[in-house]
């Protein structure tokens, strides 16, 4: 779990006292920030760099690659002598990944590709502050961080991976695009719905997804009064609670054929399993109805059409890559899940998408 966190509009400012004690002496701290920012002088500026420390943009038009995060620790070993004092992420899902994965990689051997899987780090990784600047992955709790590797996309689920600290500041989410924050709100509304209906639940994981659940119930359905300053805090609470529920449970279809998706045609996670979820109604017929009540209420557009033109390759593929989320599939549909999902019946899933 992460041990340190701090909520509030306006705690970002808190950044500079928070990071003060972890400094070593001319070790740097490295801010990976989302390049949606680049031309915001004011919020750069509320980061407060000091002595040699590094801000890089980064694009997050692209989910993180294994290869994507070599290069960064590479380039950071090459430039400075001392290990970093920590690594600092701000932005979503994207750049809150691969801030875990780079700090992870600065204290461990070889590729990131080589930790894909359950608990293969063996060294503490770097001190590491997640700081999201849009809600829902859970990125900010979760202990894994996705990445796509050259044969799989696959998480690094580790103890070393949740941050040692993060800034939960709700402001910061105030430039989110409508759309976007549809995709990445409703992935942690099915995170909970994966969660709270698999086999894999307990009591644990059912606290914590069914106060995700009630808090995406309010901001999308429910509550006709809520305020936008409200509305992003609680979503800010739904994503890591969302977060806490599936570290110790699993997610389900939607995330499985997902990843298929992304792994195939680049699509992104939030977009990705709402277009999905969308034709899930056979395994979850009560959410999958609240959801497209969801979708009309914020006139929101799910892609359609997207499997029409693939090749007999790229479908199996697809289907590769999902069937191999072997855990997914047991929590969503017990032991016997391959009777259920077969190959056929996954490719006539996607072949409606
Ligand atoms: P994202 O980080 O890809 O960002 C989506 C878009 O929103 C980007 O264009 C970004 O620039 C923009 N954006 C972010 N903050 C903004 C702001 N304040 N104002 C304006 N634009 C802003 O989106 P995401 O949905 O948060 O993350 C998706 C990623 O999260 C995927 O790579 C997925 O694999 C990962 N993920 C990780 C976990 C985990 O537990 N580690 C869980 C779920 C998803
Ligand atoms: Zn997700």
């Amino acid at each position: 779990m992460v041990p340190k966190v701090v909520f509030g509009q306006g705690s970002f400012d808190q950044l500079s006292s928070i990071l003060n004690p972890q400094r070593k002496d001319k070790a740097p701290f490295i801010f990976l920030v989302d390049d949606v920012f680049k031309e915001n002088k004011i919020f750069v500026d509320r980061i407060n760099l000091r002595f040699n420390d590094k801000l890089i943009f980064i694009s997050a038009d692209e989910e993180p690659k294994t290869s994507q995060v070599d290069q960064i620790v590479k380039e950071i070993k090459e430039e400075f002598t001392y290990k970093p004092s920590g690594i600092v992420g701000v932005g979503g899902g994207t750049i809150l990944d691969l801030t875990k994965a780079v700090a992870i990689m600065l204290t461990n051997k070889g590729s990131a590709s080589d930790y894909q899987g359950w608990d293969l780090v063996k060294t503490k990784a770097v001190y590491h502050v997640g700081v999201p600047t849009i809600s829902g992955t859970g990125a900010e709790v979760s202990r894994t961080t996705v990445l796509t590797g050259p044969v799989r996309k696959l998480g690094i689920n580790s103890d070393f991976t949740p941050f040692d600290q993060v800034i939960l500041d709700p402001n910061l989410t105030i430039g989110v695009p409508k759309n976007q924050w549809f995709y990445t709100g409703m992935d942690c509304f099915i995170h909970c719905v994966e969660s709270l209906n698999g086999t894999f639940l307990n009591a644990f994981s059912q606290s914590y997804g069914e106060k995700a659940y009630d808090l995406c119930m309010e901001i999308f359905l429910e509550d006709e009064n809520l305020s936008e300053e409200e509305s992003r805090g609680k979503l800010m609470m739904a994503s890591w609670h969302g977060g806490m529920s599936i570290a110790y449970s699993q997610v389900g279809v939607a995330h499985a054929m997902s990843y298929g998706l992304s792994y195939v045609l680049g699509t992104k996670h939030g977009i990705g399993n709402c277009i999905v979820f969308d034709h899930l109604e056979e395994f979850y017929p009560k959410d999958v109805a609240l959801f497209k009540k969801m979708v009309d209420k914020f006139n929101i557009t799910i892609p359609k059409g997207l499997c029409s033109n693939l090749t007999e390759n790229q479908i199996n593929t697809m289907i590769d890559i999902a069937l191999s989320l072997v855990p997914l599939w047991e929590n969503a549909l017990g032991d016997n899940w391959e009777t259920i999902m077969t190959r056929d019946k996954l490719k006539q899933l996607y072949l409606k998408m």
